[in-house]
């Protein structure tokens, strides 16, 4: 099944830029997908257009093939419950605990308290960090921080995970250990979508990549393409 359609896609910016240009992929439900290319290539847009920070300014984007020109309003929160989002720079409340961090968006969407507890231990654990519930973020290294990030967007089970440069403030240890766990989530139901202009870690993952060269879609490469 198809799981995210981009069909002749543009985004310019107000002033004109255009980000992203008639750009059409597809990916299916299961897949693990990187997009790469250099700094401006229209990687985050990309992503902003599948979480709704941002609008195309022309083409289609269908999520389990509902056109997000119609998810307004009030559906908002809801889209962004199937499609969860991992930042470079995590963007966790230093000032809450783990286990808050990841229970926050459970509470907002209205999960009963006890399902909640439950939902963020198994989270936790499945990311290692389930001795670490009690501990602000500031306690934790780097990579743990990222694992916190990644516990809190697949806490209600996404469809779909978009991450934007997970990796960027990792070193290439952490980076492959990062990229396990998101490794993991085609299998328990997630389709995972990952922006990284860290070609060498990419090709590492032997998984299909696209390639976005000035806004457009310069390659589309399978995994077996790259392992030869
Ligand atoms: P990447 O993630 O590959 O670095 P971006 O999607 O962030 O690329 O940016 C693509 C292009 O769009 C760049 O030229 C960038 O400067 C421009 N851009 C991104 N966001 C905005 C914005 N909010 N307003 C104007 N231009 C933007
Ligand atoms: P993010 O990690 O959310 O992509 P960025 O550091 O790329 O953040 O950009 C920060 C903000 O500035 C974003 O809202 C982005 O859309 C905007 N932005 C990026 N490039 C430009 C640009 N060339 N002109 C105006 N705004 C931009």
């Amino acid at each position: 099944m198809t799981l995210l359609r981009f069909d002749n896609v543009t985004k310019s910016y107000p002033g004109g830029h255009t980000a992203l240009s008639e750009l059409s992929f597809s990916v299916d439900e299961g897949e693990m997908i990187f997009v790469t290319g250099h700094s401006g290539a229209g990687k985050s847009t990309l992503l902003k257009l599948i979480h709704l920070s941002e609008r195309p300014t022309r083409g289609t984007v269908l999520v389990e093939e509902r056109n997000l020109a119609k998810v307004r309003g009030r559906q908002v929160p809801l889209h962004r419950r199937r499609v969860g989002v991992v930042y470079q720079d995590h963007r966790l409340l230093m000032d809450r605990s783990v286990f808050d961090n990841v229970a926050l968006p459970l509470l907002i969407a209205g999960t009963p308290s006890a399902e909640v507890g439950r939902r963020v231990r198994v989270t936790l654990e499945k990311v290692g960090l389930g001795a670490r519930e009690k501990a602000r973020p500031g306690e934790l290294s780097t990579g743990e921080q990222q694992r916190v990030g990644i516990a809190r967007a697949i806490a209600a089970q996404p469809r779909l995970l978009v991450a934007d440069e997970p990796t960027g403030n990792l070193d290439p240890t952490l980076a492959a250990e990062i990229m396990d766990h998101f490794a993991a989530l085609p299998a328990q139901g997630t389709t995972v979508m990952i922006a990284s202009h860290d070609l060498a870690l990419v090709k590492r993952m032997r998984r299909r990549v696209l390639v976005l060269s000035h806004g457009k879609l310069a390659d589309d490469i399978s995994p077996e393409e790259l392992a030869s």
